[in-house]
């Protein structure tokens, strides 16, 4: 029996058109009223305008519906009207599409409270507001959003069943540029199609949204398994190739997919769910994009520890490079036979992550910009070891390396020729290491920067030579004061035949070219032995020391100069 039940008294059909009318136009949602008895709806006056309705009162409610509803969603509204026509129910909450007035699809909610007479439903009285402004769904896609996924995810764990199937995040690769070249009408026309071509691929159990911008999630929670998602993914990708062939390659676009089986989920929690599958989708475009990405607790774990480890560097850099060090590994010349300097290799600690290597942090600083401010406080230390070295031995070399993201985004020279200067240094005692990479060969400031620095007298290391870039032209047309061989190369220079003659050939080309020569990562005698055939001016590796803090340092060079003089 329903909530109100009355015989008399709440107002005819007509009155309450009436007051319809009066309140209509202070509200930008639609009052209506459905009167059971009689077969008739009336709604606000300006609905008629919104939407494809026939006139703002018709009889027939139900089968004018299928005028102005989205096809999809009559056959679930014409199963809930008949439970309340049967007064089954009181209360009416359903979100579904309407027609606008220029057939495209709306999403409302329409709620509504049914007066009964006489133990019948007599008509019921309610509003309904579009949803589309309020991030429930998208106008544009015509799909769900984020709070209605929300809905589905409580309903379907409150069911207490176990969840099986998956989530199969989908993303559009590139449309910030398709939307800056064609115009944004030209990207919302792409994300309906996209839109549409997905729920081509759908199956019936599945459930589509609109996640923020370009992407959407396809929730299969029927069982699917991954070779199904994959399978879709594969149609969806084949459905958009059609719609690019037929606009003659007018525009040219790919989708990734990150797919997340349901097994993988401990927690079915929203925020839970939007941060997995927004992972998956990242790591398919992080794997080059026009690919599908399966979820795998071990990336996601390395993708949590650098998450953490970021979070670790920005607070350190914060705090004036706490637990930032400096450590310093002995540069060997060959013609003094001595230590004549040390590259600076910086360290990062901290109390949840111990020691890490820069090998791991050194990418973080370079991705997040940190290195600037890092890279300006290790060039700090490394000129005032340097003056403290030489304490010891007067001539001694500091070696430095550069991040690329330095050169690009600051003035980095300024910062070297200012600190050489507020050391008292001598530029020929500075050497700058850099390696080699595309990126630094055709920028100006790059370019500049190097000459400056080499004009000043500093010198210039070309640092990972043999490593994969190998640009001769670097060679003869930057002409940098020393090739530092890398280690990887060394090392396999010292088991592998061939390797080994390249090496030779390195060699005698960087001395054709009067340049001086590092040999790196040289670790026992009888590596020292085949490496000193190469005539290298300098030797760097842990058989004359490993990177070590200042104070080791200090007593280790001290330790030679008591040998050598003894
Ligand atoms: P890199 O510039 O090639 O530095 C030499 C690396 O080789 C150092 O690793 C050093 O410990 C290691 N090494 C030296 N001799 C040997 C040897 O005989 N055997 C072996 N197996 N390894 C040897 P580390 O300190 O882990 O640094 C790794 C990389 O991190 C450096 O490679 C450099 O690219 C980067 N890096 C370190 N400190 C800085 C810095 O202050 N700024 C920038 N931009 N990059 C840095
Ligand atoms: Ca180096
Ligand atoms: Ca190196």
């Amino acid at each position: 029996m329903g909530r109100t039940d009355v015989s008399a008294g709440v107002g005819t059909v007509e009155e309450i058109c009436r007051m319809i009318d009066l309140v209509s136009d202070t509200m930008d949602d639609y009052l209506y009223i459905c009167d059971f008895q009689n077969d008739f709806y009336y709604i606000s006056p300006q609905a008629k305008k919104r939407f494809l309705l026939p006139g703002n009162a018709f009889h027939e409610v139900m089968k004018t519906h299928e005028q102005f509803v989205y096809p999809d969603d009559i056959m679930g509204l014409e199963k809930e009207f008949e439970i309340l026509t049967r007064g089954e129910r009181t209360t009416h909450n359903r979100m579904y599409r309407w027609m606008s007035a220029d057939r495209k699809p709306v999403w409302i909610n329409c709620r509504g409270n049914v007066t009964m007479k006489d133990g019948k439903p007599w008509y019921m009285v309610g509003c309904i507001n579009e949803i589309g402004g309020r991030q429930k769904a998208d106008n544009i896609s015509g799909l769900l959003g984020e709070t209605s996924l929300e809905q589905y995810i409580v309903r379907k764990t409150s069911e207490g069943v176990a969840l099986d199937g998956f989530f199969l995040r989908v993303g559009i690769d590139g449309l910030k540029g398709i939307n800056a070249r064609l115009g944004m009408e030209y990207g919302d026309l792409l994300l309906c199609r996209t839109a549409e071509y997905i729920q081509c691929c759908l199956r019936p159990e599945e459930q589509l949204y609109h996640m923020s911008g370009d992407e959407f999630l396809i929730v299969n929670l029927a069982g699917g398994t991954e070779k199904d998602a994959r399978e879709q993914y594969k149609k969806i990708q084949e459905k958009i190739e059609q719609f690019i062939e037929k606009k003659n390659y007018q525009v040219v676009y790919i989708v990734s997919a990150g797919l997340l089986p349901c097994s993988d989920i401990r927690e079915f929690e929203i925020a839970n769910l939007l941060k997995l599958t927004e992972f998956t989708l990242n790591q398919a475009k992080k794997l080059g994009k026009n690919t599908c990405y399966t979820f795998c607790e071990e990336d996601y774990r390395k993708f949590l520890h650098r998450q953490r480890l970021m979070r670790q560097l920005r607070k350190a850099v914060k705090h004036g490079c706490e637990g930032f060090e400096a450590y310093f590994q002995p540069l060997y010349s060959t013609d003094r036979s001595r230590i004549f300097g040390a590259e600076t290799l910086m360290r990062f600690h901290s109390e949840e992550s111990g020691m890490v290597s820069p090998v791991e942090f050194i990418p973080i600083l370079e991705e997040t910009g940190l290195i600037i401010p890092a890279g300006r406080w290790i060039l700090d230390q490394a000129l005032q070891a340097c003056v403290q070295f030489q304490k010891v031995l007067p001539d001694f070399h500091i070696s430095i390396n550069l991040s690329p993201v330095q050169i690009m985004k600051s003035g980095i020279d300024d910062e070297i020729l200012e600190g050489i200067e507020r050391y008292g240094l001598a530029p020929s005692q500075v050497i700058i290491e850099l390696t080699e990479s595309d990126l630094l060969e055709s920028d100006q400031r790059f370019l500049q920067m190097w000459k400056r620095l080499k004009e000043k007298g500093v010198q210039l290391a070309l640092d990972d030579f043999g490593s994969g870039y190998s640009n001769f032209r670097y060679l003869t047309e930057m002409r940098p004061d020393i090739i530092k061989i890398d280690r990887m190369f060394t090392a396999n220079a010292m088991t592998h035949e061939f390797d080994y003659r390249q090496l030779v050939l390195f060699s005698e080309m960087v001395h054709s070219l009067n340049l001086s020569l590092c040999i790196e990562g040289t670790e026992t005698k009888e590596e020292l032995q085949r490496v000193s055939e190469m005539v290298p001016e300098y030797i760097q590796g842990y058989y004359f020391g490993r990177p070590c803090e200042k104070r080791a340092f200090e007593r280790l060079i001290a330790n030679q100069e008591h040998e050598i003089e003894k």
